[in-house]
């Protein structure tokens, strides 16, 4: 397979000026978009009406806080393309949280759920806030509010949010709450990543480093590597990079390092994953872990290995280092991981990137059926849950690869011509509403 790396295309943007700096993810996504429309060769009319996001919110959202005082943060909510189906995607709460974040990232969900062909479109919300300094009341307080200040847009048929930064299944519990008391009737399809106790799906908690393993495993296959013994290096140790550790170790594979963000540790006879997990659940990091060499996480990116997952943080993997990259593999576990000009430098490597927005859609995937079990009011268990993720995962790889073979270029370019082929094909079908 020969790959191609983005270059500029002649298509207006006209907010460009408005991202930041090159290196800025989301202007890598965006400008990957860009390439991957101009292959489709896409339509101009088109490719504007898959660039625009179709509303955007922008709320105050009062709260009493503790103290007593009144304090005003600002909330977001962007519905970027519901074409084929209501929007899904996230809430942040971060002070870094801005409009332009959360319009490209509603963005990034419309690729990502039509990748892997769920009838999802694409949303993302935030409040800019400091959840490190507020009480568990003051969270609940600020979720309410925002909730109650976007309500318009939200529903299991028009939009469907999730946890994100810094937001979790307690929070997505109070969104639930807060839309079923305006609406008179308990809606638990209007959020996924709740409790399982309150209509959330087995599975989900474990289902994106799942799926990172079974790209993973698939790449394996289709590069004809073996899979046991495969020496793997996974970089942040959270939910994503813990579970697939796990999930890979169980397949056969050997976690040679992983790391987080107080460091990493390295033993090339392999790790025990799950004394590293139960080392964190009691320490909280990795640092005072005993039975493993310590490297940096920089040092953790270059190091021997055959499998790469960087599952922490975005732009780890840049022009600076990525020529020091020595894994065949590397499955994105994060969102946003390599910037652009590390992808040309990879591409020229041979490095099998497997992008995020196919590497990690295992956790919007089982979204979906929380979503779907919900609307059904009939529950699965975890082995249904785990096969029909897998199925989906293995035919998007398969999907991606096979437009890669197609037309010669890289999965993270050809992903985006899935998703994008997927979306255009639905608003040609439906026409443009007068
Ligand atoms: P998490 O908070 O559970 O874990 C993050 C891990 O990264 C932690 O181990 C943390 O210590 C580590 N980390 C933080 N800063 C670091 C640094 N500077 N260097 C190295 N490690 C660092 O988060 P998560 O849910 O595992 O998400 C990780 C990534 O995967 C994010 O990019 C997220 O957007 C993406 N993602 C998550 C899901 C999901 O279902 N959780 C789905 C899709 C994508």
């Amino acid at each position: 397979m020969t790959t191609t790396s983005p270059q500029p295309v002649p298509l207006i943007r006209p907010e460009r000026d408005r991202f930041l700096a090159e290196e800025n993810p989301f202007e890598a996504m965006m400008s990957r978009f860009d390439f991957a429309a101009q292959k489709l060769d896409l339509d101009p009319g088109l490719y504007q009406v898959l660039r625009a996001p179709e509303k955007q919110v922008i709320v105050a959202v009062p709260y009493l806080k503790d103290s007593g005082g009144v304090e005003v943060l600002t909330g977001y909510r962007v519905l970027h393309n519901r074409a084929r189906g209501p929007a899904k995607g996230g809430i942040r709460f971060d002070l870094g949280v801005t409009l332009d974040e959360v319009k490209a990232l509603a963005a990034w969900m419309t690729w990502k759920c039509a990748v892997v062909n769920i009838p999802f479109g694409g949303s993302k919300g935030g409040v800019v806030c400091d959840p490190s300094q507020l009480s568990s009341a003051e969270l609940e307080r600020i979720t309410r509010r925002y909730t109650s200040a976007i309500i318009e847009t939200l529903g299991p048929d028009s939009d469907v949010p999730a946890p994100d930064v810094n937001t979790n299944e307690r929070v997505m519990a109070w969104v639930m709450d807060t839309y079923s008391m305006h609406v008179r009737h308990t809606v638990t399809a209007v959020v996924t990543g709740k409790p399982v106790e309150m209509g959330g799906s087995l599975g989900r908690r474990e289902a994106t480093g799942r799926g990172c393993m079974q790209v993973t495993r698939e790449a394996l296959r289709k590069l004809r590597m073996p899979i046991e013994g495969t020496r793997v290096a996974v970089q942040g140790f959270g939910n994503v990079g813990s579970i697939a550790a796990e999930m890979m170790e169980r397949e056969g594979m050997k976690i040679v390092a992983v790391s987080d963000k107080s460091g990493g540790v390295y033993h090339a006879a392999g790790l025990k994953v799950k004394d590293l997990q139960e080392h964190v659940s009691r320490k909280r990091f990795l640092s005072e872990y005993k039975n493993a060499e310590r490297v940096t996480n920089e040092e953790l990116l270059a190091l021997d290995c055959d499998v790469l997952v960087p599952a922490a943080l975005e732009n780890v993997i840049t022009s600076h280092n990525a020529a020091a990259i020595k894994a065949r593999i590397i499955c994105e576990g994060a969102n946003g991981p390599t910037s652009a000009g590390a992808d040309r430098i990879l591409d020229e490597k041979g490095v099998f990137v497997i992008p995020d927005i196919l590497a990690n859609a295992g956790g919007v995937t089982v979204s979906y059926f929380e979503w779907v079990q919900d609307r059904g009011g009939y529950f699965w268990d975890e082995e249904t849950v785990n096969q029909r993720l897998e199925r989906i995962m293995v035919r998007s790889f398969e999907d991606v690869t096979g437009m890669a073979d197609r037309h010669s270029i890289n999965l993270r370019i050809a992903a985006y011509m899935v998703a994008i082929e997927r979306v255009a094909a639905v608003h040609r079908l439906r026409g443009l509403y007068a």
